[in-house]
């Protein structure tokens, strides 16, 4: 300060409002006393409505995931049909980079061609990035994201997961992801129908479902088939 300005009064603006002496003070505690209250009103049913600054008490209180959360993928099948949506067509495991997916497709014991099923279905979900591409490329729709993030386990090989534990429903991921389901649902299905068309017998149904469902009805059980 230059020697002719002492002893001279400011008066210091902030923005267009000039405070009054104390007036800070209140304005910061009014946003503390804010977020004090909000946190008496925290909500956990919905991302959106939550508000305040808290802390969920994980794992008795979660909120909400959205319906894009992903963590790792699973496999659909049909609830009526009980049949596998994946034809093994390996575009998901030529896309996984860690290459972590691993399958065998299915074939006619009668004749011995590949069929679109798929009778090995392996991921290594240890080494797994979630980075969804293998449920972005494929075209039958098969294989989705799923949001279960609770996995942790005490063995090692528990997360290297097979086909039976895969599997899910239709029906668990329409709940998961709606909109999702909703998009792709009509395609996805027709493909379907397509597919169980040229599965003989049992091949083709989830594991979980066999017996619950009967087989394939368009074609002769295994055992009356000719070789040709
Ligand atoms: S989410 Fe990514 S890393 Fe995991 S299996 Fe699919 S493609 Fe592979
Ligand atoms: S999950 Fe989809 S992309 Fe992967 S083999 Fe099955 S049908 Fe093909």
């Amino acid at each position: 300060m230059s020697t002719e300005n002492r002893g001279k009064t400011y008066t210091v603006e902030r923005g267009a409002t000039k405070l009054r002496a104390g007036q800070g003070l209140g304005t910061g505690l009014g946003v503390v006393i804010k977020h004090f209250a909000d946190a008496f009103t925290k909500k956990l049913d919905s991302p959106e409505k939550t508000s305040g600054v808290f802390t969920v008490q994980y794992p008795e209180e979660r909120l909400p995931l959205a319906e894009a959360y992903r963590n790792f993928p699973i496999l659909l099948y049909d609830d009526a049909s009980g049949q596998e949506l994946c034809t093994s067509c390996f575009q998901c495991q030529r896309i996984c980079p860690p290459q972590v997916i691993h399958m065998a497709q299915a074939k006619d014991p009668a004749t011995g061609k590949a069929i679109p099923a798929v009778s090995a279905f392996v991921i290594e979900y240890d080494a797994c990035m979630s980075c969804g591409l293998c449920a972005e490329v494929c075209p039958f729709d098969a294989i989705k994201m799923d949001q279960e993030f609770e996995l942790s386990t005490d063995y090692h090989s528990g997360l290297t997961v097979d086909k039976t534990d895969l599997n899910r429903p239709i029906s668990f991921y329409e709940k998961l992801a709606p909109t999702f389901w909703g998009e792709v649902k009509d395609g996805a299905l027709k493909k379907l129908q397509a597919n169980i068309k040229r599965r003989p017998g049992e091949l083709g149904i989830a594991p979980q479902m066999l017996g619950k469902v009967p087989t394939n009805p368009e074609t002769a059980p295994l055992e009356l088939r000719t070789t040709t």
